[in-house]
């Protein structure tokens, strides 16, 4: 049974389709021209707008399939390809996962469910940790927007969402007003822009009620930029003078509006800072009157969990909600749940949903021997699903490539917990390592690192096929010189984490080379930042890819050229 509102998703987003197939005339004409056939008009639903007709008309596409649809967009074809309404801005994925960040199309219908689920999940948020009167220290940027060839705007979803009039209203009402002008937020450089968003913090100190980002990678790399800064912070302060490597004339001028000489200001944070042990509880020292930390911190973020729990000392971490590019998902609604058990409950309205059961999935399954997918509703507790979205500005039965499972129901949408990425497995022959079996091996190994008080920064890997045969190689970035002892037994200790039976057994038969450890560089990581923004992705959106792909070229030279010490493992040596 589909849910009432599911069913009121589908004929909202069909009735797209059948827009769509009114305007034959201009369809035709365009045709013609291009002789390539509109993406959805041909499915000919004939006006049904059941969700039975749909799934049986429409088939379920990848990002690949729309490729072409979305790009005739973008070039300036205005006829109905996949909306009615014509499409006037583009959203770019954060490119993480295939190495350059992905179109998809963005209407205002995206930022009304945006808008929609934060008030949600604030509401929750809200009952556990009323705020009153709030600023909110948000470490948001804007990423570079540009036009597409057609004229169309394009810049992150993020971006597109930041940009709009909505956001600015809806963040008032729910008291999380970002303490950083726009010139920060928007402004071209990202180092800039988090000096002042911190600067900002500083000079609002005792207002901020909540630390926030999208993703807490950027709330954690915001905190180290801190520890390098502060003094510079400080002298800013005490002066009322903004440092010099602050060279942006807008963020400039904005900044000196807010920056006034206040040296008892300054004092006050050199003391608090000087008074931590090793950065240790550095959020809630400067920043008494937080509430929580805010952000997503579910998937590739969890790695990130250790050093902000660190920096939060007490300070509760309220985990986000999920969503991507391509329109949202759920919201949190289990504040309180700690983020490793985090659950997003299904906004039923935002979109329509399907899900592909998951038996015994595996990287080569990802197009073949699948399940019909399910409704809603029809969705059981404990299993794990692929989700596809029909949202409304175009992607129809779309396969997001998410892996979730259901942990229960609010009310009668299911709560999902994030699982993975599912194209993003380690995988050589009969193995198959996700992001979370990555993420655990990494873990385990990175306690051997403790003794000689170091940590790993950041962490990818990838598959190595150019040796006979291939073999998992583990990047490492760390906070300083391990011993050559450590570095060798953590190799082995990774190599032994990987405990999916089909990797045990290639390792133990040779099928697999000995896992091999390459630590890099200090700043590799902010390498593939900056690679990635000047791709025109977001800090706001960034998430280090935890398995670099084969396409993913330029991401694996970075890794590659700052190799600067690498390990075999002997885990399986006799
Ligand atoms: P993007 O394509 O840059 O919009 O990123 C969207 C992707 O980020 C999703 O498909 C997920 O893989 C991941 N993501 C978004 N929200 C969450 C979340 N709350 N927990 C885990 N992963 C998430």
């Amino acid at each position: 049974m589909e849910s009432q509102s599911q069913s009121r998703a589908v004929r909202g987003v069909v009735s797209t389709l059948q827009l769509s197939s009114s305007c034959r005339h201009a369809v035709k004409k365009e045709l013609k021209l291009s002789q390539a056939q509109p993406a959805v008009a041909k499915w000919g639903l004939n006006g049904r707008t059941d969700p039975e007709t749909f799934k049986s008309c429409v088939p379920l596409v990848t990002h690949k399939d729309l490729e072409s649809y979305i790009h005739r967009i973008a070039d300036g074809d205005i006829s109905p390809i996949l909306t009615g309404k014509p499409i006037t801005t583009i959203s770019l994925s954060s490119g993480t996962t295939q190495g350059k960040p992905k179109f998809v199309p963005f209407n205002e219908e995206l930022v009304s469910s945006t808008m929609q689920i934060y008030r949600t999940s604030f509401a929750f948020r809200n009952r556990e940790f009323p705020i009153v009167n709030g600023m909110a220290l948000q470490f948001i940027y804007g990423s570079k927007q540009f036009k597409t060839k057609g004229g169309l705007a394009a810049g992150t979803a993020t971006t597109n969402v930041y940009r709009s009039s909505q956001f600015k209203n809806t963040m008032k009402s729910i008291q999380s007003q970002c303490c950083s002008p726009d010139e920060v937020i928007f402004g071209p450089d990202f180092h800039q822009s988090l000096y002042c968003h911190l600067l900002c913090g500083l000079i609002y100190y005792d207002e901020v009620q909540t630390v926030s980002s999208t993703f807490a990678h950027s709330i954690v790399h915001s905190f180290r930029t801190l520890e390098r800064v502060w003094e510079e912070l400080c002298n800013d302060i005490r002066a009322g003078v903004l440092s010099s490597r602050v060279t942006v004339p807008s963020i400039r001028a904005a900044m000196s509006k807010l920056l006034k000489p206040n040296p008892e200001l300054a004092d006050l944070i050199y003391k608090k800072i000087s008074g931590l042990s090793n950065w240790y509880g550095i959020i809630p020292e400067l920043f008494p009157n937080a509430k929580y930390i805010y952000g997503i911190m579910t998937g590739s973020m969890e790695p990130y969990l250790k050093k902000l729990r660190h920096y939060a000392g007490g300070l509760p971490l309220l985990s986000a909600d999920y969503g991507s590019s391509e329109g949202w998902i759920g919201a949190n609604v289990n504040p309180m749940l700690p983020p490793e058990q985090a659950t997003f409950a299904v906004l039923p309205d935002i979109g329509y949903f399907e899900f592909i059961p998951l038996q015994d999935w595996n990287a080569s399954s990802i197009l073949c021997n699948e399940s019909d997918p399910v409704g809603l509703t029809d969705v059981k507790v404990g299993e794990e699903y692929e989700i596809i979205i029909t949202n409304f500005a175009g992607l129809y039965r779309y396969r997001l490539g998410d892996v979730v499972k259901v942990i229960g129901f609010h009310n009668s949408t299911p709560e999902l917990q994030f699982i993975c990425r599912r194209n993003l497995l380690l995988t050589i022959n009969i193995d198959k390592n996700t992001e979370k079996d990555l993420q655990l091996a990494v873990e385990e190994a990175s306690k051997l690192l403790l003794e000689e008080k170091i940590e790993v920064v950041d962490f990818t890997s990838y598959v190595d096929f150019s040796t006979d045969p291939g073999h998992y190689v583990i990047f490492w970035e760390l906070s300083g010189e391990a011993s050559e002892e450590v570095l060798n037994k953590s190799c082995d200790c990774l190599d032994q984490s990987f405990v999916d039976a089909g990797y045990v057994g290639s390792r133990k038969t040779k099928a697999i080379g000995a896992l091999e450890l390459r630590v890099v560089e200090r700043g590799t990581f902010q390498k593939i930042l900056d690679h990635f923004l000047v791709l025109g992705a977001a800090v706001s959106q960034f998430k280090t890819p935890r398995c670099v792909g084969p396409s993913n070229t330029k991401v694996l030279q970075i890794l590659c050229d700052n190799v600067a010490k690498s390990y075999f493992s002997n885990a399986f040596a006799t």
